[in-house]
């Protein structure tokens, strides 16, 4: 594969010093490619850039609708090269091949959605007194930026540049330095729209040089993060500083709550999807199950028979589960699963899986572990991976409490049959999406997605989410 490039200004770039930083394909353990090494200088022009169009002319005569289009056009590019982006998709994160096409598919559903929304975002008119009109606008905010995790590039980064080009706003995409390839194919195909240049830049590089390069520059308006929680922190201190409002997306440690009343067959299928997706790489990934004490015994015998059928290999090869991003990755997994082993019981998995001419690449059994202290660091943290702990529970309080003792609120998946029990769970628990008898409905591009406590704030996805994008300007007529 070519050496990738930046994109800043309209125009494609190595970075200031030319550094460059090998790309891996997780499947294989082997370097794709390379990508610029870009730093303070580079973060910088593309700011500028922004910046500069932001305030053009010929950026503010783009017609709400002609910018619409103009996302329509980016959604026809990605449905015209789905199955090139699902492969790179698939190579670049080492995920299953299929959850690569749901990805892409979830891309193309981002830009159409915001695109259709580029001209219907309105305003108010607010009723004062006789002889005055009071209206409301709402305003592009000016250069977004855009910092973007490994675990999902093409979904997170069209979710949140989607909105903002909506809006009006320029945008600033930083994306993870382990999965740059879709963002590049993003840039390619902005690159090919009638945009003014500047509208869309995309720089690469380490998080803590171009990253927090980004995050603190005093030229952005707004900050979308989506990572983890310290690095989310960092990113929301740097901000701050610039008093610039951000939009942070964080991690999970989300249950799925199961009752004896439930559908035994769809809720060991919804736990089983919940935590296997993307290998457990997933901000929303089910990595707990809570079960009534007096259902636990019928609903882990058939679990661990479903784990035991699920098979891991190469991404393209389309398994049940990939390999894991990286060794440090990996090895930040098998931290969490031998502490699990000196204190709780592995029902199954937990161990490496190995490829012969793949040695450098990381594949790990889909594992449940039992008996866990709730208080215990692999019980209250983010492991990253194909794990579920499973914690039992007598009553509803009991469900309750437990589904609220980690720091993060981000999903729960509810699987019973009566709804009066689900509502008051749900009610009841923190969490910023909850689902019953189901976990995730298929993506929801249009439903509001974001945490409570730790796993961030504000929200993404959705029509809600445009509003990070705008600004509210009042304003008041005197007539006579
Ligand atoms: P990360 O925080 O290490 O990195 C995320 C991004 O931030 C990357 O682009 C990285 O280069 C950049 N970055 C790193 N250090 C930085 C710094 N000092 N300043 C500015 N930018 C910096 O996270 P990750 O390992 O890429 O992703 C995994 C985490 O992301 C998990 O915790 C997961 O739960 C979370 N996540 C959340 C969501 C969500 O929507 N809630 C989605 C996906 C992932």
């Amino acid at each position: 594969m070519e050496a990738l490039k930046m994109y800043i200004n309209g125009k494609w770039e190595d970075g200031h010093d030319k550094g460059t930083i090998n790309v891996n394909n997780p499947s294989t353990g082997e370097t794709m490619t390379t990508i610029p090494r870009g730093k303070e200088d580079d973060v910088d022009r593309a700011v500028k850039a922004a910046k500069d169009t932001f305030r053009s002319a010929e950026w503010r005569r783009v017609k709400p609708f002609e910018r619409g289009r103009i996302l329509f056009g980016v959604a026809a590019q990605i449905k015209e090269n789905r199955d090139e982006l699902a492969r790179l998709e698939s190579m670049d994160v080492g995920k299953p091949l299929t959850q690569g096409y749901a990805d892409i598919d979830a891309a193309i559903r981002y830009f159409e959605f915001y695109g259709g929304a580029a001209d219907k975002v309105m305003g108010d008119t607010i009723p004062i007194e006789d002889g005055l009109i009071d209206y409301v606008i709402r305003e592009p905010i000016g250069v977004t930026a855009h910092i973007v995790p490994w675990n999902y590039p093409i979904q997170i980064l069209s979710r949140s540049v989607a909105a903002a080009i909506a809006m009006g706003n320029t945008v600033v995409v930083k994306s993870a330095e382990d999965t740059p390839l879709t963002a590049t194919k993003i840039a390619e195909y902005f690159d090919q729209t009638s945009l003014p240049k500047g509208v869309f830049n995309h720089v690469t590089g380490y998080g803590y040089e171009a990253g927090a390069t980004l995050s603190s520059h005093p030229l952005i308006n707004h900050l979308t993060f989506t990572g983890s929680v310290g690095t989310g922190t960092a990113v929301a201190n740097a901000a701050t500083s610039n008093v610039v409002p951000v939009t942070l997306e964080l991690g999970g440690k989300s249950p799925n709550i199961v009752f004896s009343d439930c559908d035994i067959d769809k809720a060991v299928e919804g736990v089983v999807k919940a935590i296997i997706q993307n290998a457990g790489q997933t901000c929303s990934a089910g990595s707990r199950l809570l079960i009534e004490e007096s259902f636990k015994e019928t609903f882990l015998d058939k679990l661990v028979d479903r784990f035991k059928t699920l098979s891991v290999g190469p991404a393209l090869d389309d398994h049940d589960l990939g390999p894991i991003l990286n060794q440090k990755q990996f090895d930040r997994i098998m931290e969490f699963i031998s502490l699990a082993e000196r204190e709780s019981t592995v029902l199954t998995g937990g161990r490496r899986v190995t490829y012969e001419h793949y040695e450098n690449a990381c594949y790990l059994e889909p594992t449940v572990i039992d008996n866990l202290p709730l208080d215990s660091k692999a019980a209250q943290e983010e492991i990253f991976g194909p794990v579920l702990s499973v914690f039992t529970f007598k009553d509803e309080e009991e469900a309750i409490e437990m589904a609220n003792s980690t720091d993060y609120g981000l999903v729960t998946g509810i699987w019973t049959r009566d709804i009066n029990k689900a509502h008051l769970l749900m009610s009841r628990i923190d969490s910023g999406q909850v689902f019953i008898n189901n976990y995730g409905a298929g993506g929801g591009v249009q439903m509001p997605f974001g945490g409570y406590k730790k796993s961030g704030f504000g929200r993404e996805k959705g029509w809600i989410a445009l509003y990070n994008y705008t600004q509210v300007k009042n304003v008041a007529i005197k007539f006579d």
